[in-house]
């Protein structure tokens, strides 16, 4: 290896990673991204950032009773020794408040606990029981229009130039949701459509737990989920993207699936990573907000990610503009089927590219109002007939 460097990449044991950036380095999202795989905080497929003292994203949270929640979901929960089906009843709307009144109400409230360990043992004995509501995929965001940093609505600078160029936006994937919890409501194992990255904000209320597996070793529970449900595997081959399946943390211990735990409380961000499997469950009524973004790590990941092939609804982006713009080297071998995308989860996303800069600058003059959006790439949305869906003539896949 002569002249070559060897480097060991960082965080070789995958734990989940706290950040504390400061308000100088909180300014510049992507750049902080960046810092954060420099430290190997993707290796755990999730990871915490807590905002510099005094950050606030809203004035107050006291004006949004009148919030309407369209598709409330009841979460049904069947199974046991920890292998469970989740299915999800829509009920009428409700308000923000009518929401919060149920939440609190004896039938739904948290239980009284010890500490987070109590309340996790609590949640496995009993999630199959009282079928909790949960206010999920509500389109809007309660960032105040001036807030400049982290702002999940306006992450989106190179989506904004797809957008631009598509006139596509895909709900909740490149614009934002809102998500009422309370006690028990669940999130199941899964990666991000298109194995993208997530941002994900718990504006007030009780925590949210998580459960991560390491992109590494995100294969390992994909075998131990198809041997579980082997009738599922037989209808989809990514049946995990019906966000159906709950697995506890004790089988995959049982199982020696490497994975690791944390609680994010009101006030902090997290951030998954590309193919990183997360699952968890609210501790009681909250608030989250979160969005799906990109960098050009993600790019290989977009090629390969596995698609639901039962469902005609499910999100897919076309790669074609990002291996044009990003990877043009590869573009002509990769259209060809040829390209032979190899990836290894323990790199880093670069700071820049000749490509990206490129890309940068001719943003920079077309649209010099928009500020601080960097290497988060936003996509071409396809239908499961592969068709981008682009309905702008600027398009310049059309
Ligand atoms: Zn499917």
């Amino acid at each position: 290896m002569a002249g070559a460097e060897v480097h060991t990449p960082a965080n070789p044991t995958c734990k989940i990673m706290t950040f504390r950036p400061t308000m100088e380095e909180f300014k510049d999202f992507n750049k902080y991204l960046v810092y954060m795989e420099s430290q190997g905080a993707h290796r755990a497929g999730l990871a915490k950032v807590i905002p510099p003292k005094g950050w606030k994203p809203r004035r107050t949270y006291d004006d949004i009773d009148d919030l309407v929640i369209d598709a409330p979901i009841q979460q049904m929960v069947a199974g046991q020794s920890g292998l469970f089906i989740q299915y999800n009843i829509q009920k009428k709307p409700l308000t923000v408040q009518e929401f919060r009144r149920l939440a609190n109400s004896d039938m739904y409230c948290t239980p009284r606990y010890l500490n987070y360990e109590d309340l996790e043992r609590k949640y496995w004995k009993n999630l199959t029981f009282v079928s909790p509501i949960y206010g999920a995929d509500v389109s809007g965001s309660l960032y105040d229009e001036d807030v400049d940093e982290w702002n999940i609505a306006h992450l989106n600078s190179i989506l904004d130039v797809i957008e631009e160029d598509c006139g596509v936006s895909i709900q909740g994937v490149n614009t934002p949701y809102l998500y009422f919890g309370m006690w028990k409501t669940t999130f199941s194992w899964h990666t991000e459509d298109m194995d993208l990255y997530s941002i994900n904000y718990l504006h007030f209320g009780e925590p949210k737990s998580w459960y991560a597996i390491p992109p590494e070793h995100g294969k390992r529970l994909e075998r131990l989920a198809t041997g579980f449900f082997p009738s599922s595997i037989k209808g989809c081959e990514a049946f995990l993207r019906h966000k159906m399946t709950l697995i506890s943390p004790s089988v995959l211990k049982k199982y020696g699936i490497p994975f690791d735990k944390i609680t994010q409380e009101a006030g902090e961000f997290m951030i998954t990573f590309p193919y990183g499997y997360h699952a968890g469950f609210n501790h009681g009524f909250n608030c989250a907000e979160s969005t799906n973004f990109a960098t050009l790590r993600w790019i290989d990941y977009g090629k390969v990610a596995t698609q639901c092939t039962c469902s005609k609804d499910m999100v897919k982006i076309s790669m074609e503009p990002f291996v044009k713009r990003f990877q043009p080297d590869r573009y002509a071998n990769w259209m060809l089927g040829k390209d032979s995308t190899y990836i290894d989860h323990t790199l880093s996303t670069p700071s820049t590219t000749p490509e990206l800069q490129s890309w940068l600058q001719r943003r920079r003059k077309t649209d010099s109002a928009n500020k601080g959006l960097f290497p988060v790439v936003r996509m071409c949305l396809t239908t499961s007939d592969n068709v981008p869906t682009c309905f702008s003539q600027h398009c310049p896949e059309l």
